[in-house]
């Protein structure tokens, strides 16, 4: 290879730029599929459409690994443990039909579609990173690089955990292309969260009959709510939601079952660990009351010093490709770089798409920025290898 041609240097970036013809007929091509997580031959679908990109661009075809009927892809180069993980889900929130009333579409610089900033434009980005390297060196340029897929992020990563934590668990770095947060910013730090149910159980009574002898679930309910929201610490950053709730059976009768659930969320662990102790401290204020409390924490914080090395990493190749180095931000969003980093594994998030609208009608990318970052993303695995 020609020193012009080498990974890291200015070209990469021109070289990125060739490619965004592709990307952007990959990334359409992925909107179109469709998948919403909890419809599995959906989610199966558009693995095959993922599957059919990685063996055009890349020259393998990833394995499909089939969990609880949820499709997920792993790409890995190398006989060894992958060492540099490109993180990616192509699950989205949208219901299917939504691609009707939100086509794919291309104008002024922007890309929109269900998915086009989470994540789907951040997958096909890691692809083309990987074959940018591999243009410039061959293959053997991606010896332990693992691309992983999953299908089921956005409900949660059930059945695609354990499969995460394994592929990960001897790497020195999950780049999660997850979308940037506002202004293309990296995700250094996301808060990690618990989700509860309280139920309490009363006793019922006939409201005008003889409502003494019942015990309300509701005031019981009531009465254990500021409790619970006095476990939050807005300094710290941690919320302690209660969100939905429910209870009683007809409106002459006091009710004798009621449910509340809980969202709990903090930037470290013992927060989220302190929360969770005093939620189960909770005992009842009325005789004759009963309060079970069931969940807990689900995915750990992304504590910042777990990103920290890789964003120096990031912005020394910013700084090197002559590219504007983004802004660092921790937000209170998961995603499946909580597992990773809460396992000790290094993690960067937010490396995909810069845009806006993540879940929300005016999704979109920022087209500008797609083979930029792109780039960057070549030049950063390379560094790590
Ligand atoms: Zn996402």
């Amino acid at each position: 290879m020609s020193d012009t041609d080498r990974p890291g240097s200015v070209p990469l970036l021109d070289q990125a730029q060739s490619r965004l013809g592709l990307m952007l007929a990959d990334i359409q091509q992925l909107i179109e599929v469709e998948t919403p997580s909890r419809d599995l031959d959906a989610v199966a679908r558009g693995a095959v459409a993922v599957a059919d990109i990685v063996e055009a661009r890349l020259g393998n075809r990833p394995e499909v690994l089939t969990v609880q009927g949820c499709t997920h892809l792993r790409l890995k180069f190398g006989s060894g443990p992958p060492r540099v993980v490109l993180l990616c889900h192509q699950d989205t929130v949208w219901p299917r039909g939504s691609l009707q009333r939100l086509p794919f579409s291309m104008q002024d610089g922007v890309l929109r579609g269900p998915g086009s900033f989470d994540m789907l434009t951040g997958l096909v980005m890691a692809v083309h990173a990987a074959g940018l390297l591999r243009d410039s060196a061959g293959e053997a340029a991606l010896d332990g690089v693992c691309l992983l897929v999953t299908g089921d992020e956005e409900i949660g990563s059930a059945t695609s955990q354990e499969l995460i934590l394994e592929t990960a668990a001897q790497a020195r770095a999950v780049l999660v292309l997850e979308a940037s947060a506002p202004g293309g910013a990296l995700k250094v730090g996301r808060k990690g969260g618990g989700i509860y149910s309280l139920r309490i159980t009363g006793r019922g009574a006939h409201a005008g009959l003889d409502p003494e002898k019942g015990v309300s679930a509701l005031l019981e309910l009531a009465a254990q709510l500021p409790a619970v929201t006095g476990l939050a610490d807005p300094e710290r950053g941690t919320t302690v939601t209660p969100t939905t709730f429910a209870g009683g059976t007809t409106t002459n009768t006091v009710p004798a079952n009621a449910t509340v659930a809980i969202d709990a969320r903090a930037a470290t662990m013992a927060e989220l660990e302190r929360v969770d102790a005093g939620l189960r401290s909770l005992r009842p204020s009325h005789p004759g009351a009963e309060i079970v409390l069931e969940g807990g924490i689900n995915r750990p914080p992304l504590e910042r010093p777990m990103a920290a090395d890789l964003h120096a990493d990031y912005v020394r190749v910013t700084a090197e490709l002559g590219r504007p180095v983004p802004d660092a931000v921790e937000v209170g969003g998961c995603s499946d770089g909580n597992f990773t980093a809460g396992a000790g594994v290094p993690t960067l998030d937010g490396l995909g798409a810069v845009g806006d609208g993540a879940h929300a009608d005016h999704e979109h990318a920022l087209i500008a920025e797609i083979a930029p970052r792109t780039a960057v993303l070549a030049g950063l695995v390379a560094r790590l290898l």
